[in-house]
């Protein structure tokens, strides 16, 4: 799988779980909420991913482009256009 269509599947699975641990109530406390620990795992990985999501030519982020500003990867850079993916 393309590298940018990872970081969207891991988007979307910590979407799923986040949604999935506010409407299934399973037994027990909290945080043994198979989708609460899921949802850690995926938001842990999607952080590290955007922070490594560099551009290898001109060294800017994919993701986080300034304080404010998120976007998703592309197949290419936002900024130089050369291919990110190998
Ligand atoms: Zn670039």
């Amino acid at each position: 799988m393309a590298k940018h269509n990872q970081f969207k599947a891991t988007l979307i699975a910590l979407i799923i779980c986040i949604i999935s641990f506010n409407f299934v109530k399973i037994g027990g406390e909290f945080y043994f909420n198979p989708f609460y620990i899921l949802s850690f795992v995926f938001a842990i990985t999607l952080i590290v991913k955007s922070i490594n999501y560099v551009c290898p030519s001109c060294q800017k982020n994919q993701v986080i482009r300034s304080f404010l500003s998120y976007r998703l990867p592309k197949a290419e850079c936002y900024s130089c256009n050369c291919k990110l993916e190998k």
